[in-house]
């Protein structure tokens, strides 16, 4: 199916995916590349704008957003290559009512993905951050699901769509880094901000503890 993208369109998403990636750069979250982001245009066909493969996310150019289909195919001419983690972009839209997806490589999510690997999750309990993530129960919990870092990205798409869970709004790839989304802009960073800040307090908490045993 073919599909229009108006300028307008893609002034905006190019103007969003730039604001939050020099907000984020500056928070040290883009280390030497790595890291995307993408911004949904439009859902039935699937259209994204992602973020490019290999640029430093500190500056701002003409070539740093190109616009996929729900294949991580480009959908109009380019030069420029679309991240290769783009399929995990696409499959998250296709799961969730995500607007915006941020993947970001840092320490923290790299020691958390990494000592709870083998449960296949992370609990989280016991802090107020949570409500960053809109749960506002009592007692609230949440469990955010780690993926094998697969060297094929084909099964490293296939597996991390897999684990999405829409009600927790991150997942979580061992000693690789995390993706977050939101139903706009500012909820994907909102959450990532959140996941980042509960990921150091818990890291801090292992290694004072000498145990898993946070919580
Ligand atoms: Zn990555």
């Amino acid at each position: 199916m073919s599909y229009v993208i108006y300028q307008e369109e893609k002034q905006k998403a190019i103007h969003i995916l730039n604001d939050v990636k020099v907000k984020l750069y500056h928070r040290g979250w883009f280390p030497a590349t790595s890291g995307n982001l993408s911004y949904k245009l439009h859902n039935e066909p699937l259209i994204l704008a992602v973020t490019t493969s290999g640029k430093d996310k500190g500056t701002v150019t003409h070539e740093d957003v190109i616009f996929v289909d729900k294949d991580g195919q480009p959908v109009e001419f380019t030069r420029m290559k679309p991240s290769a983690e783009v399929k995990i972009h696409a499959g998250i839209y296709q799961k969730t009512d995500a607007r915006c997806v941020v993947h970001i490589h840092t320490p923290n999510n790299n020691f958390i993905s990494f000592v709870y690997f083998l449960y296949g999750k992370v609990k989280i309990k016991d802090m107020e951050m949570i409500k960053a993530l809109d749960i506002w129960e009592e007692d609230a919990q949440i469990e955010i699901p780690i993926v094998e870092n697969y060297f094929d990205l084909e099964r490293l798409a296939q597996e991390s769509v897999k684990a999405v869970n829409p009600e927790v709004p991150a997942i979580l790839i061992k000693n690789h880094g995390i993706y977050a989304w939101g139903r706009d802009e500012f909820e994907a960073k909102r959450h990532v901000e959140a996941f980042e800040f509960m990921f150091e307090y818990m890291k801090n908490m292992i290694i004072f503890k000498g145990s898993l045993d946070v919580f």
